[in-house]
């Protein structure tokens, strides 16, 4: 991992000098289901695409070298990553989770992983110590660090301390920071999840799901899953990701310093109540993050005074689009409680701080100045 994270998201370095594949500077899509066999008890390295396919291969490689791990696997979404690496647990298995996380994740641990069997104690990890919640059936810790959508920070490094002394897995749901800003794995965690619909993916038109791990024996158990359970990224997918990747830095600097500046203004804002980046000095995650990550990313949840404000906001964007979603070129604007959060019980939402009041922005690379205009038009039909 000597390279920039730049160079390693266009070359991986193994490859270079090789002129397979014509010199296509594009990796092929290899559209295919199957593979013909040289002769009885020969193969091409590829038998089936459930099991592996060149372009997913590739993609998979770029990955592992992204994030640092050993082996990486590209799904169908980020929800097919989590489901498939929970495919690791047995029934009886306890999971310390952080309480704030994306809905989705939420959905899947209350509705189909206690179903199988699995434990979890939720709680707000960047103000509680999880080791207090250790048990003997424990067997990882779960947390997203900025949370989506509240913006928690965890320190990596001391979740992963507690993880090691106690022989628990460290999961980190790295998808906020992508790994152009956050590397999970180097700061101590053992497996890391994205969406790679959001910042990898980059352009709001495909859905990709990752896990990377460092661990040996982890990877070798996902390989048999990826298998067994078939939710294995298309070829097509694939080549998205890999031409979205290309330019993950230029989106992600871009993207970050635009919510730099529409943090700064929305904490002026007369109707806005609470601005939770933490980018912003005062957020009490600020010193933690400035410490495991390289920037503060693209998100920003803030609160509003009136749930009036917050639909009229809603209904007012033109150039920013309300909609569910994260991490595309174009900024969006979502409500939680009934997109993201909907099927998050109203008690833990509330819980979590998230109201009707909450609204959060995934900030894209628009001219910043443009965003600042499109919100001050709309918070001007808000008075
Ligand atoms: C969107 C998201 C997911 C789920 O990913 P999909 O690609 O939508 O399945 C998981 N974690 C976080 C933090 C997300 O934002």
């Amino acid at each position: 991992m000597s390279r920039g994270i730049n160079t390693r998201c266009l070359h991986i370095e193994a490859d270079e000098g090789k002129t397979e594949h014509f010199g296509s500077l594009s990796y092929p899509i290899y559209q295919t289901a199957t593979y013909a066999h040289p002769g009885v008890g020969k193969s091409t390295g590829y038998d089936y695409s459930r099991l592996q396919n060149p372009t997913r291969s590739q993609l998979e490689k770029v990955m592992t070298e992204l994030e640092g791990g050993v082996d990486a696997f590209a799904l169908s979404t980020g929800m097919a990553a989590i489901t498939l690496l929970f495919e690791i647990f047995r029934p009886g298995d306890h999971i310390i989770s952080e309480a704030d996380l994306y809905g989705g994740s939420i959905r899947l641990f209350d509705n189909v992983s206690k179903k199988n069997g699995l434990e979890f104690t939720f709680l707000d990890c960047s103000r509680n110590d999880p080791e207090k919640e250790i048990r003997p059936n424990t067997k990882a810790i779960y947390i997203e660090t900025p949370t989506n959508p509240m913006m928690h920070v965890s320190d990596i490094r001391k979740m992963a301390e507690i993880a090691k002394k106690h022989g628990l897995l460290l999961i980190v749901d790295n998808t906020f920071l992508s790994p152009y800003f956050q590397n999970p794995l180097e700061l101590g965690a053992d497996v890391v999840i994205h969406s790679g619909t959001k910042f990898l993916g980059g352009h709001n038109d495909t859905l990709a799901g990752f896990i990377v791990t460092k661990s040996p024996e982890v990877a070798e158990k996902l390989r048999f899953l990826i298998k067994t359970t078939g939710a294995g990224l298309a070829p097509f997918d694939s080549w998205l990701l890999l031409r979205g990747i290309k330019t993950l830095g230029l989106r992600m600097e871009q993207s970050s310093k635009n919510a730099a500046l529409l943090a700064g203004w929305l904490k002026k804002q007369k109707i806005v109540k609470n601005v939770y980046y933490p980018g912003l000095p005062e957020h009490p995650g600020h010193e933690i993050m400035k410490s495991q990550a390289r920037g503060f990313g693209s998100m920003i949840t803030f609160t509003v005074d009136t749930k009036e404000h917050a639909l009229r906001i809603l209904e007012e964007v033109r150039m920013i689009k309300y909609a569910e979603s994260l991490g595309g070129v174009e900024t969006l604007i979502t409500y939680p409680t009934t997109q993201t959060h909907a099927d998050v019980p109203e008690e833990v939402r509330l819980r979590n701080g998230i109201t009707p009041c909450t609204l959060r922005l995934s900030v894209g690379i628009e001219d910043g100045e443009d965003l600042v205009s499109e919100l001050k038009n709309v918070f001007s039909r808000c008075t």
